[in-house]
């Protein structure tokens, strides 16, 4: 039963202004006195903007200020942007993590490696399990999507029920697992949907994703085609994707050699769940090497140009075991993530230049589907929970607008797209924003949490834009030069030694000068000097190379 000051609010800290770092928030009770359950604590990655920073969180600082109010951290599924960011912040949450099977078993894998394993309280939740967290009733509901165990939440509440979709589309075919569970949402349906808070990813895209059957279908003749080493690259995480791979492989006498950790890492997730059964074992890379040509197939990571994964090291010639070449095939079953445009042109590239011929989503338009729903999946979805109040989530602003409008099409009475921080309630009343609450994104910088655009970060990006100016000098107590100035410029052109050494000269003699217009009394502080020589050099190089390097000034005293 609910009292009269109860509401029922939705809160997204993440995944409401871009795709990635998916951190929601259900909240329930009077304003004073909310109790929280958490829906996925993901992550997205850094790129060109944040040198250095791979890694990027939802900031939680909201909610941990109430984290004794957390009921629970409940895992639709074990995308990145969905469980990436556990780890990390769980130690600021500090509330039981509930999760299927696969999804429990890879965050295990994750705490482990964070030491946190034997603190964190996880409950592994059966397929169309349910979870009774307080006023909270969440009942799984399976879908499909591109990953083992994606489930949508029938959450029910004294105030009504939302469906929070998670990531789904309608697989007929998915291969591994079950079909979306419709009979369950239309039954959701039938009892009344309060609101659905739903996938937008592909709003703006026609007709269906198609079926992971399909990608198969594509895959064997296309391999058949083929004489020499073939490599495929696709997201481990997508494991109906990797077994129709290997089974592709294998219809064409071709034995599979996983390449890069993760696909290590997603094969034993997979096993541990009782998927992939029935293949011949794979291969190491040395018991590949060994097979003619004809007769291996590497699948392998890197797929999106990670540097650092196995398909860039490949196309470098830098593989210790894999190497492809002239008349070699590379298979992309995987589509271009946004952002991800200059790493995947390089790797292509990369690869062509060693004469391997490429074969991607753009010219076999068969060998990738999405995993997110197109306008007829989300408007099926739609007729089958017929919820009051359509909240779209999982996209970037572009995306939420888009569906908001597609769901007043389809007549749902209400639509809100809150933008990260906007606390929605949902009951009692109209669906509005009723407050902002602060929300933002951490930096993983080194190994150290730090706020979005912190000055560690914004040293570097401006270092490595205009360089860095290094002063020294050495005075005594009463501020007169002993050694010095010292200059070295970092990253800083110059035609050639001799302008170097003119223009570190004219460098010096800035810093000399600023030195002498300073009082006898200022020469006494350091910071005083430092700040006043730093100032100077600044302004020279401004002259110099027409931009501001970072100076950095060292004052020692003897
Ligand atoms: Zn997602
Ligand atoms: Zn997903």
């Amino acid at each position: 039963m609910a009292s009269k000051s109860d509401e029922l609010v939705f809160l997204p800290l993440g995944g409401s202004n871009e795709i990635g770092m998916n951190f929601n928030l259900y909240g329930f009770g009077p304003p004073h006195d909310r109790r929280w359950i958490v829906v996925d604590l993901g992550v997205t990655f850094g790129d060109q903007t944040t040198p250095g920073v791979e890694v990027i969180l939802p900031d939680p600082a909201f909610i941990a200020e109430y984290a004794d109010k957390i009921l629970g951290i409940v895992l639709t599924h074990a995308h990145e942007d969905h469980l990436g960011a556990v780890a990390w912040l769980w130690p600021r949450l500090k509330a039981p993590v509930y999760a299927t099977p696969f999804t429990a078993f890879l965050l295990r894998e994750k705490l482990r490696e964070a030491d946190l394993l034997d603190q964190v309280e996880i409950h592994e939740v059966p397929l169309g399990g349910e979870i009774d967290l307080g006023p909270f009733h969440l009942e799984l509901i399976t879908l499909t999507h591109s990953i083992p165990e994606p489930n949508g939440l029938a959450i029910k509440t004294p105030l009504g029920t939302v469906l929070h979709t998670g990531d789904w589309k309608i697989d007929p075919e998915p291969l591994l697992g079950a079909v979306t569970d419709q009979d369950a949402i239309r039954k959701l349906g039938d009892e009344g949907v309060l609101a659905m808070v739903c996938d937008s990813t592909n709003v703006f895209v026609e007709g269906v994703a198609g079926s992971e059957a399909q990608v198969r279908d594509a895959l064997v003749p296309l391999i058949g085609q083929m004489t020499r080493k073939v490599a495929v690259a696709c997201f481990a995480s997508n494991v109906a994707r990797m077994d129709s791979v290997a089974r592709a492989a294998e219809a064409n006498g071709r034995r599979v050699c996983l390449v890069g950790r993760s696909m290590h890492r997603m094969a034993a997730a997979a096993r541990s769940v009782g998927l992939m059964q029935g293949l011949q074992p794979f291969l190491t890379e040395q018991e590949a090497n060994a097979l003619p040509e004809s007769g291996v197939l590497y699948l392998c990571t890197g797929s999106q140009g990670e540097p650092r994964a196995a398909l860039a090291r490949i196309a470098d010639g830098a593989h210790p075991h894999v190497s492809l070449g002239a008349g070699d095939a590379c298979i992309f079953s995987s589509r271009v993530i946004p952002g991800n445009e200059i790493p995947i042109r390089n790797l292509q590239n990369g690869l062509a230049d060693r004469g391997v011929r490429l074969y991607t989503e753009r010219d076999h338009p068969g060998i990738h589907v999405s995993g997110h729903p197109c306008r007829d999946e989300l408007a099926e979805m739609y007729r089958w929970a017929r919820p009051q109040i359509a909240v779209p989530t999982h996209g970037e602003r572009r995306h939420l607008l888009e569906h908001l409008a597609f769901a007043r099409d389809l007549q749902v009475p209400q639509q809100v797209a809150p933008r990260n921080g906007d606390m929605v309630r949902l009951a009692p009343g109209r669906a509005e924003i009723v407050d902002e609450v602060p929300s933002g994104r951490l930096y993983v910088d080194g190994g150290v949490l730090t706020p979005e655009n912190g000055e560690a970060l914004r040293e570097r990006r401006h270092a490595a834009h205009n360089g860095m100016v290094a002063v020294s000098i050495v005075l005594d107590k009463r501020g007169r030069v002993i050694v010095g100035p010292e200059i070295r410029a970092l990253g800083l052109p110059t035609e050639d030694d001799d302008e170097l050494d003119e223009v570190l000269d004219e460098l010096a003699d800035a810093a000399e000068k600023a030195l002498a217009r300073l009082s006898g009394g200022d020469r006494d502080l350091d910071d005083t000097v430092e700040t006043a020589i730093s100032r100077a050099v600044k302004k020279a190089s401004q002259r110099i190379w027409g931009r501001r390097p970072v100076v950095e000034t060292t004052v020692l005293r003897v």
